[in-house]
Order: C-alpha cells, then sequence, then structure tokens
C-alpha cells in the first residue's frame, strides 16, 4: 500500500477521477468513496434529501426498492413508482406521477434492475423527468455505468452512481459518485445528517489529492488498471461488445428452450434473468451448476427467489465464458430431467 495522504496517491485518485469522468461523460465532479454500490446511493440520498420532504423514486425492481428504503430510512415522505418485475418503467405512467406531485424536488430511478435483467429506457425517462419537469434526478447506474451507455451530462443526470464490482472488473469497495453543479446547490440545502458519506467533504479532500477518510487503496488500484483496458479498448467499443455478448446470451437460453424474464426490448446487455423452468428446482440447478461443471449463477433476489435465475455478463466476460455457461445449463437440466423422468422406473 501508499500513503493515502502522500503524493503518489494523489496522483492516482486525480488519475482515476479523470478516467472516471470520460467514462461517466460528465465535466461536474466526481468523488470515489469506500463503500460498496449501495454505501454510493446512501450518500445521495443522505446529501440530496431533507427529512420530511417529499420524493418520487421510480422502482422496476429490488434495486429500486432499495432506494426507496433508503430514502424511508431517513426520514423523506417517498412516493414510489413501481412497475411489475421483468418490465421498464412506462414514461407516461412516470409523466402522470410527476404531474400529481408538484411539491416533489427529486426523483430516484435505477438504469439496469439487476434483479430482473431490464434496463430502463433512460433517454426517454430522463427527457421527462428533466426537460418536462426540471427535477433533481438521482440514477442507480452501479450495473450499467462502463458497460452501456448512460452520457451524465448529455442527459442531464444530477447525481450518476456506480460500483467497482460490476462492469469495472474491479473488487468491490468502491462507488463512484457524479455531482452536477445543480445537485451542489441542492446538496448545500439539504438538512439531512449525514457523517461518512458527506459528499462536500469527499469533494474538498479530493482537492488536496486525498479522502476525507482512509480510502480502499487496493481496489483503486485495480479500477485504474480496468479504466485502462476500458479506454484502450475505447468505450463505444466496450458498449458494442456488452451488447454483443447480452444478445449472444439471450439467443442461446432461447435457443435452449429457456425464456426470459425480461420483456425482450428492454432486456439489459449486463446480465440476463431467465425463467426458471417450471420442472426444476433452482437450489438443485445451482449445486449442479457449481459442483459439476465449476459455473457460478444468481438466483432471483427477495420475492423472485426461486423464480428466476441469472447470468453476470458484464465486465471481462467473453463469448467462450457465455458458451461454456450455455453448454453446462444444458447439460445440468438434462441431467436433473432424467433423473426426475428414469429415477421411478429403475430397479
Ligand atoms: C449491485 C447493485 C447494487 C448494490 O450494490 P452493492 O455493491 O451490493 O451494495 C445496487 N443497484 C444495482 C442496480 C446493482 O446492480
Amino acid at each position: 500500500m501508499i500513503n493515502h495522504r502522500g503524493p503518489e496517491f494523489a496522483t492516482l485518485i486525480s488519475d482515476l477521477t479523470a478516467d472516471l469522468k470520460k467514462v461517466f461523460g460528465t465535466e461536474g465532479d466526481l468523488v470515489l468513496l469506500t463503500c460498496s454500490g449501495t454505501g454510493g446511493l446512501e450518500a445521495a440520498v443522505a446529501n440530496v434529501l431533507s427529512p420530511g420532504e417529499r420524493t418520487l423514486v421510480i422502482s422496476i425492481g429490488v434495486f429500486g426498492d432499495r432506494f426507496a428504503e433508503i430514502a424511508t430510512t431517513f426520514g423523506a415522505d417517498v412516493v414510489k413508482v413501481s412497475f411489475p418485475p421483468g418490465t421498464a418503467a412506462d414514461p407516461q405512467v412516470v409523466r402522470e406521477a410527476l404531474a400529481h406531485e408538484p411539491s416533489v424536488q427529486t426523483v430516484f430511478i435505477t438504469q439496469n434492475e439487476t434483479s430482473t435483467g431490464v434496463t430502463n429506457d433512460l433517454e426517454s425517462l430522463a427527457s421527462i423527468i428533466k426537460g418536462e419537469f426540471d427535477k433533481t434526478l438521482v440514477v442507480d447506474g452501479i450495473s450499467s455505468i462502463g458497460s452501456m451507455r448512460c452520457p451524465v451530462d448529455e442527459w442531464g443526470i444530477d447525481i450518476a452512481i456506480s460500483g467497482s464490482q460490476k462492469g469495472w472488473m474491479s473488487p468491490p469497495g468502491l462507488a463512484m459518485v457524479s455531482v452536477s453543479p445543480r445537485a451542489w446547490e441542492v446538496i448545500g440545502k439539504s438538512t439531512m445528517p449525514r457523517s461518512y458519506f458527506d459528499l462536500k467533504a469527499a469533494k474538498e479532500s479530493a482537492e488536496k489529492g486525498q479522502t476525507p477518510w482512509t480510502p480502499a487503496v487496493g481496489v483503486m488500484f485495480s479500477l485504474k488498471e480496468g479504466l485502462t483496458l476500458m479506454l484502450t479498448e475505447g468505450v463505444e467499443s466496450t458498449y458494442r461488445r456488452h451488447a454483443h455478448i447480452g444478445d449472444l446470451t439471450r439467443r442461446g437460453v432461447q435457443a435452449l428452450g429457456l425464456e426470459l424474464f425480461a420483456d425482450e426490448p428492454y432486456a439489459s446487455n449486463t446480465v440476463t434473468a431467465i425463467k426458471m423452468p417450471e420442472d426444476i428446482k433452482w437450489s438443485a440447478l445451482s449445486n449442479l451448476l457449481r459442483e459439476e461443471y465449476q459455473l457460478v449463477l444468481a438466483g432471483g433476489q427477495g420475492m423472485l427467489s426461486g423464480k428466476l435465475f441469472r447470468i453476470g455478463h458484464l465486465g471481462w466476460v467473453s463469448e467462450s465464458d457465455i458458451n461454456h455457461a450455455l453448454a453446462a445449463i444444458e447439460k445440468a437440466l438434462a441431467s436433473l430431467r432424467n433423473d426426475i423422468t428414469l429415477a421411478p422406473e429403475s430397479p
């Protein structure tokens, strides 16, 4: 490790911030927080809102619900607009909700809902939230920024959050949070209590090449490597690669006779959610895949437990990784089905 109050660290954090701002597409500020992605969500809530403030959260799944839970915990008066799992937010419904809630100042939304494998049409939604209603816009881009388009300044996003362990090819431990000039104005007026996650303190320290508290220095080294890979490949080409891998995964699972959980036009290019076939238990499939095929997939979260399983394909995932995964799923399903149909007949 290096001294996090020394000149080498100042160079590291300033290089990292400059590279991250390129990928986020922002000329505004960007701070690094030592925490998982959820810490970044909490930072947004604790810096932008005030106790009792009416606010709107658009949720299409577990992570949208998490934004609402954090804001409620902090004492905000949350109006949650939810859409059924597997679907994206309907712009017309969002427009109507905003028209009904004139006192709302800030809107929270997830770009890519990792729990259902759905990507919102954030460009259209942002044009309503910002363009038509001029609200402060906070985006959970944890599983999307760096892997698909999310040009922060172009779409008018005031606070965008990502996390090191998603598309950035790094271990968990850092959240990146972009902050627009308008967000700083709102933060200046916010009376929410905050301490560790004080964004103004993070910005002031960053100006001196530091962080307020000891940062995850080791993760920063990894993040620097991840960013070098992305910027060498070129961000547009990174997005195209994710779109291609997403498409390959979707076509592959459908060719196995499986159904996508997501409404297909909104299916995510970073994670594919697949409906659990009715004759197979997730626990049996996941154990077999892990033990026999060294393949670790994710199940459903919360209410979706047992109803779907998910293939993550963000960051350093190749065609051959996906092809291996699909082949393993095919064999595992066949062997589980044989067990079920053949077992009663065997002597
Ligand atoms: C992973 C994820 C989070 C939570 O991040 P943690 O690092 O687990 O705290 C939040 N939102 C989305 C969309 C995610 O994919």
